[in-house]
């Protein structure tokens, strides 16, 4: 990982340049590898190929490939000789650059040696942290040098970076000796912008942009395109400061308000409104902040779970000695790349959790463990003894379930219920620190970013209408037209009124005495006869309402899509209607208005009648088929009742001939995803009852399983487990795989499971 190496270098350059501790720490060189390509040995390459154990073939053909260049030089229309070279890698060349990274191996391997020998000793972080003396990011090397000997390195173009307090007399020698340019910081030659970059990049697109003339449908667009081309390598190691996050919004969110003729313009929603997700009247921009933080949190998992990494090492010998990265020791003057860990890892503990294995590792009192919001405050009585302090405690004696008298009696009744269906994992199962907001228990920013939105604004009243509203078959500019209805932010006479003193409220067409936006579209009368043409019923608006919003969702609930499209172009037609009369004195009548709503409905419609429909309308049969010839197709299912769950399999060949099947019956409540996976570990054994060594093929309905199955590398969960151990007994088939099928291809299963489960019986047969 990439971040890895940038977090560890940025450590080391840290721990260099404080003066806290002895003066003299020693100094980091850094080296310009581009130029090392055209002085690569050919013959260096062919030793350490064989030293790394390749076959003597290959390395012939891979150097075949190499020598074969060949020069010829013409000097004032003369050919020279033919000049063989013995060095030098083509820069470009598809080949080279792994080539050169056997050479860059074989210089580790030295380093290595050197420091081992201590010839060359590296410098470590913290007192307990690995001592590093190189590091390679992408063309870049570092060497980081205690100081205590000389060493003759000679590159040009390279330059070294002292400790602060190295005296001067010394650093005059290094770099006479090393004939390095000398610099006080190396950040900006890492490849890494710093957050007040994306600032200036960001205000340079925006300015770009904002000369050409776009409707609130292409402002979206454009915002989300200019947000997500932010460049989230430096927000996944940078927590960026409140500064720069306000001022990008700000940016944003003038972009978004800011009038065509670029006149003064009203904010009419805050930022935060805005970037609610759109189902809840947002308009889904990204908040930059959280997704700062969610991007950080990858960095904070991987601490979590790979803690073989030289990174981890190296942070958590000094930040976290103890290995655990949400109980951190503080630091004073701690980096910036570890503070912006430590801050993501504060936001996003409550979203990690441990899931049961053994118990044995769990806290019951201080850890997050089982579901969101089980830890120690769960805790009601004091019936725990002193000494019961892990998980394990509340097992069963011996038994890997839970004792439900004794954790109804520490945790009440409703925790209790809930932690009796937490899943135990199996026998030698270590248990694991994991994400909750995820099916398979892995980090992804995505789930991480909507956890920390939901958690900072909860849910919000007229799901129905926002939701509605983006799923509209009509212009993206009615869409965000009805988005603005929603908020009540079209600048009305009431609105303005609102905002600026001594304005008349009164409405302009018919004399009303407030022109509130529910007057303008629904009750001012060119707006109604408009309505009434539409063929919309005078019930459509005799309900009182205050806000357009509660009037529109109502209306939800009777008419279908294409009416509520309809109906949002003729509002949108009706406004418009009313601004020209104020703007330009014209008004045109409700016939008018009508017949213009109409045709810009039907030309959308007749536009998007050209598409591809979504659903394929050509409806294939659906019944079971039989496996290509040589196969065995065991098609199983699972029932779950309240307090139990029902599995049936059956076992036919390539001729559709029935060679076993069954099902079974258990009397527990398990969630449906567990109870697919006992039908799928039930099924596996039948076809080994039976027998079974050759190809065969597992279908099942159920498309969470198979989806499971796909993502099984990343699965870290109790049912991810039992589903490895499932494919590792797939071994014992000469092929197997497992598929999924139309539920109305899986009858013969369905029908033996819900038998089961409801005669409460197991049996199986077998053909003879
Ligand atoms: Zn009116």
């Amino acid at each position: 990982m990439i971040h890895d190496n940038i977090l560890i270098a940025h450590e080391l350059l840290h721990y260099l340049q404080s003066s806290k501790n002895e003066p003299n720490k020693g100094f980091v060189v850094k080296l310009d590898m581009s130029k090392a390509y055209d002085r690569v040995e050919w013959n260096f390459i062919e030793t350490i190929m064989i030293k790394i154990g390749f076959n003597v073939k290959w390395i012939e053909k891979i150097i075949n490939c190499v020598r074969s260049v060949k020069y010829m030089v013409k000097c004032n229309n003369i050919l020279s000789d033919v000049i063989i070279s013995e060095r030098g890698l083509c820069q470009g060349y598809p080949l080279s650059p792994y080539l050169f990274f056997f050479c860059m191996e074989a210089f580790s391997r030295m380093l290595i040696k050197a420091q081992d020998n201590n010839f060359l000793r590296g410098i470590r972080a913290s007192i307990n942290g690995p001592r590093i003396n190189h590091f390679f990011i992408a063309d870049d090397a570092l060497l980081f040098v205690r100081n205590r000997k000389s060493q003759k390195i000679n590159f040009e173009k390279s330059m070294v970076l002292f400790s602060p307090n190295t005296p001067i007399v010394q650093r005059n020698n290094f770099s006479d000796m090393l004939g390095m340019t000398v610099v006080e910081n190396l950040n900006n030659y890492l490849g890494l912008p710093i957050p007040i970059d994306i600032n200036n990049r960001l205000s340079c697109r925006i300015n770009s942009w904002t000369k050409r003339l776009l409707s609130f449908g292409g402002k979206e667009v454009f915002i989300k395109a200019v947000l997500q081309s932010i460049p989230t390598y430096a927000l996944s190691i940078f927590l960026a400061p409140k500064g720069v996050v306000e001022n990008i919004q700000a940016k944003l969110s003038k972009t978004w308000w800011t009038r065509k003729d670029g006149g003064r313009f009203w904010i009419m929603l805050p930022w935060k409104t805005l970037r609610k997700p759109k189902g809840m009247g947002g308009l889904g921009v990204r908040d930059v902040r959280l997704f700062n933080l969610a991007l950080i949190g990858r960095q904070v998992w991987r601490l979590i779970n790979n803690k073989d990494t030289l990174c981890f090492k190296v942070l958590s010998s000094k930040y976290f000695p103890d290995g655990n990265i949400f109980k951190a020791k503080k630091v004073d003057k701690a980096f910036f790349t570890w503070s912006s860990i430590a801050a993501a890892a504060e936001a996003l503990k409550d979203g990690f959790g441990w899931q049961v294995g053994n118990g044995d590792t769990i806290n019951i009192q201080t850890d997050n463990w089982g579901m969101e919001g089980l830890n120690g405050d769960a805790i009601k009585g004091d019936c725990l003894n002193s000494n019961e302090t892990s998980v394990k405690d509340l097992w069963l004696a011996d038994r890997r379930s839970w004792n439900a008298n004794k954790v109804k009696d520490v945790f009440g009744q409703d925790w209790g219920e809930k932690i009796c269906n937490v899943l135990i994992g199996e026998e030698g199962q270590r248990d694991k620190m994991v994400w909750f907001h995820k099916p398979h228990g892995c980090f992804t920013t995505k789930t991480t970013y909507s956890w920390l939105l939901l958690k900072e604004m909860g849910y919000g009243p007229h799901k129905i209408y926002w939701k509605a509203i983006w799923k509209l078959d009509t212009l993206p500019k009615i869409r965000v037209f009805s988005w603005r209805v929603g908020h009540e932010i079209l600048p009305t006479k009431a609105k303005i009124a609102s905002i600026s003193h001594g304005v008349d409220k009164s409405c302009q067409r018919c004399g009303a005495e407030v022109e509130t936006l529910l007057h303008a579209l629904k009750d001012c009368p060119t707006s109604r006869a408009a309505l009434s043409m539409g063929g919309w019923s005078d019930s459509m608006f005799s309900k009182d309402c205050v806000h357009c919003i509660d009037w529109l969702e109502d209306l939800m609930w009777a008419l279908d899509k294409k009416a509520m499209a309809d109906l949002m172009v003729l509002l949108w037609n009706c406004w418009n209607n009313r601004n020209n009369l104020i703007f330009r004195g014209k008004e045109d009548t409700a016939a008018v208005i009508w017949e213009r709503a109409r045709t810009l409905s039907d030309d959308f419609r007749i536009c998007n009648l050209l598409k591809e429909p979504l659903i394929s309308s050509n409806v294939e049969e659906k019944k079971w088929k039989k496996p290509p010839k040589g196969f065995v197709k065991v098609n199983f299912d699972a029932t779950v009742r309240i307090n139990s769950m029902g599995y049936g399999a059956i076992v036919r060949d390539d001729d559709g001939f029935v060679l076993g099947g069954g099902g079974g019956f258990i009397d527990t409540r398990m969630p449906v995803h567990v109870a697919e996976c006992v039908a799928f570990e039930k099924s596996i054994q039948l076809a080994t009852q039976l027998n079974i060594k050759g190809d065969v093929m597992f279908e099942t309905d159920h498309a969470a399983l198979v989806n499971k199955l796909r993502n099984i590398g990343t699965d870290v969960t109790v049912v991810g487990a039992r589903i490895k151990n499932c494919i590792a007994a797939f071994d014992s088939f000469n092929s197997a795989k497992l598929i999924w099928t139309n539920r109305a291809c899986n009858k013969v299963a369905d029908l033996l499971c819900t038998k089961m489960c409801s005669e409460e019986k197991t049996c199986f047969f077998d053909n003879p």
